[in-house]
């Protein structure tokens, strides 16, 4: 049953309700009545039914909605990190880099490694402190804490 269909029902049953009523209010006789008020509660409940299938199906809906929506997120994510590589860039500290492209103006750049896990896109920002050894500098991730420490000489440029 589609979302036009439900609310044709719902607008039927609503009809009867009415229609029933006014029987109700001709000249009948009692036992006429006592039919026309079963009759009533069955359109009651039948109406019910319906209202809780439409409800149903909303939340299927939104359900459907959301799941599509997750799916398109995912996909968009493995095209995206088909343009990385993990990559050692100083002494076993690792980042994701972009992989050679020569379509893209994009400056190069470092991602965070715990966040490319989970499926974030994070670059990593140059800092000024050395740490404790200041022979290093700091390279932090704006979205989780990671730091990295990597020598100097060592950042994220094509020619590394
Ligand atoms: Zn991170």
């Amino acid at each position: 049953m589609d979302a036009t269909t439900i609310a044709a029902a719902i607008g039927g049953l609503r009809t009867a309700g009415d229609i029933a009523r006014s029987i109700l209010d001709l000249k009948i006789d009692s036992e006429i009545s006592e039919k026309v008020i079963e009759l009533q509660r069955q359109i009651l409940s039948a109406q019910e039914a319906a209202l809780s299938t439409q409800q149903l199906q909303m939340e299927l809906l939104e359900t459907k909605r959301q799941l599509e929506k997750e799916i398109a997120d995912l996909k968009a994510w493995d095209r995206e990190r088909e343009n990385y590589e993990l990559k050692d860039i100083a002494r076993g500290t690792f980042a994701y880099v972009p992989k050679p492209n020569p379509n893209t103006s994009e400056p190069f750049h470092w991602l965070c490694t715990n966040c490319f896990e989970t499926r974030k896109k994070s670059i990593l920002q140059a800092g000024q402190s050395g740490g404790s050894n200041s022979r290093d500098r700091a390279y932090h991730c704006g979205l989780c804490s990671n730091t990295i420490f990597v020598p100097w000489r060592v950042a994220p440029t094509k020619s590394e």
